[in-house]
């Protein structure tokens, strides 16, 4: 971790995250928290590799071709009928696996822009494709923005009438449990 910071790779655990694990580091080989581990602290190997990625260009990050799939900013169409938008890029944690690393690269360790990204464009893309029957609001993480704010989202894309079914994308169950109080429910 401190070598992941050193360099300004992307590296965050959430308290909540980090109760999880067992805090002897030198705990049996069949520790019950391997897989904890393993989705949050980088390895040697990942950083050498996050590291030689730096020296690439950004299109050769990006293995899921996310750039070729955008028809507008924060819009990703992977298939005919489902698109994801992403109203945020951050999330309470890094996951080291991330398919978006490549977008997050670029803010390192805590540096992270918080603005939440204007999507009038993006709904304005999605009312124009009446195709699409489902939507995934993703990101990054999409309860790491305000309530209020989620709110509206979801209710303007319930004001689609062709989108069938939203769906949230969300890690906050095991980063931020808490996340889920009244309000939000
Ligand atoms: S977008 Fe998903 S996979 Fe990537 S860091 Fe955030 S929670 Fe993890």
């Amino acid at each position: 971790i401190d070598a992941a910071m050193a360099q300004g790779i992307p590296c965050e655990i959430t308290p909540f995250y980090l109760s999880l694990m067992d805090p002897d580091p030198k705990a049996d080989r069949h520790r019950h928290d391997r897989s904890l581990r393993a989705q949050v602290i980088p390895n040697r190997i990942y950083l050498d590799k996050m590291l030689e990625a730096r020296l690439l260009p950004k299109e050769e990050l990006d293995f899921m071709h996310e750039m070729d799939t955008s028809p507008t900013d924060f819009v990703t169409r992977r298939y005919s009928q489902i698109a994801i938008v992403k109203p945020y890029l951050w999330c309470p944690q890094i996951c080291i696996y991330c398919q978006r690393n490549w977008e997050l690269a670029e803010d390192s360790c805590g540096k992270a822009d918080p603005a939440i990204h204007n999507l009038a464009e993006a709904y304005e893309w999605f009312r124009a494709n009446p195709g699409i029957s489902e939507v995934l609001i993703t990101g990054g993480d999409p309860l790491a923005v305000s309530n209020d704010k989620i709110a509206s989202i979801l209710q303007t894309f319930a004001e689609m009438k062709h989108i069938k079914r939203i769906r949230i994308g969300t890690r906050t169950l095991v980063t931020a449990p808490m996340r889920f109080d009244e309000e939000l429910l």
